[in-house]
């Protein structure tokens, strides 16, 4: 586990982190923690810096990219509605599509994620050791697209990585 201090620090900095429900807060401090220190790193302190928001018009959770100076996450504040395991398992899949390079709109329906993107996250979000919670997440998530990720998921029994 990376050093709490480090994600202490980005939650505390109220540009980068403006995420006010604190069950949303645990969700992302969890994810953050989680991670391996090199993509924390690249994800924190990168060419690209993260910031998160919550929305509530935003329908759904969304990654944005900027062509540069950073990256911004959007959370929707539905989340809070949600079990933590589940919303840990979102967010990590956001945060690889970000590790990944996926930079997309999704709501406006351009430049739309192919499937493969949506694997691709979900298979890194596994290998950091987050099958489990992207299982909870994908189970409660209606819809055939969700239901495509977790049949592929449980098939192919991603193992954690870490142990
Ligand atoms: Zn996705």
């Amino acid at each position: 586990m990376k050093s709490l201090p480090k994600v202490r620090d980005f939650l505390a900095d109220k540009e980068r982190c403006r995420i006010s429900s604190p069950r949303i807060r645990e969700a992302l401090k969890e994810a953050l923690s989680r991670l391996p220190d090199s993509v924390y790193n690249n994800l924190v302190h990168g060419e690209r810096p993260l910031y998160v928001a919550e929305s509530s018009r935003i329908g759904g959770v969304v990654t944005l990219g900027f062509p540069s100076g950073l990256t911004l996450l959007t959370l929707n504040e539905a989340l809070e509605e949600r079990p933590l395991e589940e919303i840990v398992g979102i967010i990590a899949h956001e945060l690889a599509h970000l590790a990944l390079g996926h930079r997309f709109v999704s709501w406006e329906g351009k430049g739309k994620l192919r499937l493969r993107e949506e694997y691709e996250a979900d298979a890194l979000a596994c290998q950091w050791g987050f099958r489990d919670p992207l299982i909870a997440a994908l189970r409660a998530t209606m819809g055939e697209e969700a239901q495509n990720r977790l049949a592929i998921l449980l098939k192919r029994g991603y193992h954690d990585q870490r142990g």
